[in-house]
């Protein structure tokens, strides 16, 4: 029994959950990606866990896409999290109600991990995006089948080719809302690891307790933290893990043929940044700290957006509009020409090195540097001195 092509397989996991005869296992690249293995001698050749693999077997789309901008009406809510905070709104209001949430949580060991939640407190530790690849491990696999099996509800948030991976295992279970991220691609969960083991030793950090990408004071920048105490922050276009995820270099090999970057979703409901944001909205002071993409495809989707549309703002808009403004609902990302190098130079030298100080990188970290300066000089030199700079080059 074989199961789908090395470069098609997300490392999504449903051909292990499915198994009964203990014959998967996985093993991991040289950038900390799973791929499952067959054990011959268990396998029984059913021929489940290729039926069930949304690479073999896609799962359903949905065809219906009604648009909304949107964020959370309770400035604290959206502040914290990384975009309009609907994340956070749609779990809390089904944990409210009885149910269970299942989102991405750090584990003891920094580990971006698929975690099933049903209290309110616990649920504040899915807020903000995790730049890394993250997986459904055996036990969440097994209590969602089990919560459901007992007539729970609930929903789950994450990225598409999870969610495809748990529709398939769920059957689409009427009782599970699936919410889809936008996604333009899982980062090598092993150059994160190594990018914090250097950062400890270089700033003698003796307990991180936390680390976020996304959302709160220090949005868009990568922070250590101690309970709440800072220990290390720098900006996307000079940490060498977030700009290297920004780069797109160090995505899973399945993330560059990508099937679910397209407009027609296999989710309940999406969720993502408005990029493409038309201009009216720009000046509304609320969306300073940023804005949902929010997406229904189906009567799951459209009732747990009725169940918070109080507590949320919200307008309807073009999908035409999202779907410009947005690469990931076109296509999937380009491999940059020099990926092949860059994983080289990693297997050789290490993350750090290569990123930093490697010359055939070298072009990494000018146009890191040069991104940052344009950032800079856009954020803090007024618009009005930028065109009188432009006026006076021009003459
Ligand atoms: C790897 C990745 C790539 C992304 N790429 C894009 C993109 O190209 N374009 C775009 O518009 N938006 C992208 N997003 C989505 C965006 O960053 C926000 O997560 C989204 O707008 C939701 O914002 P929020 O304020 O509702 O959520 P937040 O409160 O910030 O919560 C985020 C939700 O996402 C889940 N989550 C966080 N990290 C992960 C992870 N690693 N794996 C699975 N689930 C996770 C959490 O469980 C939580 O429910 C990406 C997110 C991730 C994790
Ligand atoms: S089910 Fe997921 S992990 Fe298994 S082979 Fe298919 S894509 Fe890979
Ligand atoms: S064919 Fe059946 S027994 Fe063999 S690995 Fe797949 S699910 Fe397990
Ligand atoms: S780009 Fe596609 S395959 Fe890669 S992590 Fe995102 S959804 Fe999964």
């Amino acid at each position: 029994m074989g199961l789908c092509e090395r470069e098609k397989c997300t490392g999504c996991g449903v051909c292990f959950a499915v198994c009964s005869h203990d014959a998967i296992s996985f093993v991991y690249d040289d950038l900390g990606f799973r791929y499952p293995v067959i054990n011959a001698s268990r396998c029984v050749d059913c021929g489940l866990c290729s039926l069930k693999c949304p690479s073999v077997n896609p799962v359903s789309i949905e065809e219906r896409n009604d648009c909304y901008l949107s964020w959370a009406i309770d400035d604290r809510i959206h502040y914290d999290s990384a975009s309009g905070g609907l994340s956070y709104i749609m779990c809390r209001r089904i944990i409210e109600s009885g149910g269970f949430a299942v989102g991405c949580i750090w584990d003891e060991n920094f580990n971006a991990v698929m975690g099933v939640i049903d209290n309110v407190h616990d649920l504040r530790k899915t807020i903000g995006s995790k730049y890394v690849q993250s997986y459904i491990n055996d036990s969440v696999w097994k209590e969602i089948k089990s919560r459901l099996g007992s007539g729970q509800h609930g929903i789950i948030i994450g990225l598409p080719c999870q969610i495809a991976a748990i529709k398939s295992y769920t059957n689409n279970h009427r009782n599970l809302i699936l919410c889809d991220l936008l996604c333009h691609g899982g980062c090598s969960p092993r150059c994160f690891s190594d990018h914090i083991t250097y950062l400890k030793r270089k700033k003698r950090l003796q307990k991180i307790t936390g680390i976020r990408f996304r959302g709160g004071k220090y949005n868009c920048q990568f922070t250590l933290w101690n309970g709440d105490k800072l220990l290390y922050k720098d900006w996307q276009y000079t940490d060498s893990y977030f700009y290297s995820f920004m780069k797109h270099g160090l995505f899973h090999e399945s993330c560059y043929q990508c099937q679910y970057a397209k407009a027609n979703r296999v989710s309940d409901i999406t969720i993502a940044d408005y990029w493409g944001i038309d201009s009216e909205f720009v000046k509304n002071k609320h969306t300073m700290n940023g804005t949902n993409l929010v997406v229904l495809h189906s009567g799951k989707g459209q009732s747990i957006f009725n169940e918070i549309r109080h507590m949320v703002e919200a307008y309807e808009r073009p999908y035409e509009e999202a779907v410009a403004g947005n690469d990931t609902l076109r296509a999937p990302t380009d491999a940059p020409s020099d990926r092949e190098q860059i994983l080289k130079s990693i297997s050789q030298y290490g993350f750090e090195y290569t990123i930093k100080k490697d010359p055939v990188n070298r072009r990494y970290i000018f146009d890191a540097r040069k991104a940052f300066l344009k950032a800079a000089f856009r954020k803090y030199i007024p618009n009005i001195f930028v065109k009188l700079i432009k006026h006076v080059l021009r003459s």
